[in-house]
């Protein structure tokens, strides 16, 4: 399998890939949504009861929204990750499920309204890990998409929470899911035949993703990997003088991230994760007699 990298942002891939089945496609695919791990917030605190700010003024601690609910909404936050870091908290060494630093990050939330609560209101609490000095963890671990809406406080209201954020995977929970919209397909092959072709144009007019366009008096095709295969267009044409199919030995692939992990770093790990699966049921295999 070859692998060529078409389009890589921050969250975003699309990638080429020859020489490759689609069960090798929808390996790395379930892997990118499933096995992928990622910090999440599981367990949230709610301060009860009457709640001061420094003048002494005095709020509720009522919120318009039930205590599950904004619970749920911090849960789908996108935290941060970095693997070399935290260990699962199940299968950390230094507190033996406990909670640490090298396994948690503890976050809180302390609004007065009438105000919105955004993500960026979520402050760390947990300040350091080994190797990491302060504001190097801060930079890292608050959230990158600032203005992500939690809820609104009305007049009196106000909200004190702790959250803490721990390694999960999406098989788990959806919240732990690195990767969305993951899709593949076939490498489209748009053939156009110009000399059955009388220019009527309504292969033009079907094509729901403007891929058609007629250039010098001939159809051709443009951005053809935005094809998505649906042939409206062969339809669309009485004297049969377009084809389009899907290339068996070219995939396209792509996905995006929530935003918890770059796209680069994603799929280079779900590669780690699917190699040493493989490499695990080849040994496994080859124990057999
Ligand atoms: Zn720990």
């Amino acid at each position: 399998m070859k692998l060529k990298i078409l389009e890589m942002g921050d969250t975003r891939a699309k990638i080429l890939l020859t020489g490759a089945r689609p069960s090798l496609a929808n390996a790395l695919r379930r892997t990118l949504t499933a096995d992928l791990p990622k910090m999440a917030i599981e367990d949230v605190e709610f301060h009860l009861g009457p709640i001061s700010d420094e003048k002494g003024k005095t709020y509720e601690s009522i919120t318009p929204l039930f205590d599950e609910i904004i619970a749920h909404r911090l849960g789908l936050l996108p935290i941060p990750t970095d693997i070399e870091l935290f260990s699962y908290r199940d299968k950390c060494e230094s507190c033996s499920g406990e909670g640490c630093p090298n396994c948690t990050i503890l976050y809180n939330i302390n609004k007065k309204g009438p105000c919105t609560i955004y993500s960026e209101d979520l402050q760390l609490v947990t300040q350091k890990i080994k190797g990491i000095k302060s504001k190097k963890y801060e930079d890292k671990f608050k959230i990158k998409d600032r203005s992500i809406p939690i809820m609104k406080l009305g007049k009196g209201q106000a909200l004190l929470v702790y959250a803490t954020a721990i390694l999960g995977t999406g098989k788990e929970h959806a919240k732990w899911k690195v990767a969305h919209g993951v899709g593949y397909k076939y490498y489209p092959i748009i053939d156009i035949d110009n000399e059955k072709c009388d220019r009527c144009e309504s292969c033009i007019e079907s094509c729901p993703l403007g891929i058609l366009k007629l250039a010098r008096g001939k159809i051709t095709a443009k951005n053809i990997e935005d094809c998505t295969l649906c042939k409206a267009c062969v339809d669309a044409c009485e004297r049969k003088a377009i084809e389009v199919e899907g290339d068996e030995s070219k995939i396209l692939f792509q996905f995006e991230t929530d935003g918890s992990w770059s796209a680069k770093a994603a799929l280079k790990y779900a590669l780690t994760i699917l190699e040493n699966k493989f490499t695990e049921f080849g040994k496994a295999v080859s124990k057999l007699k």
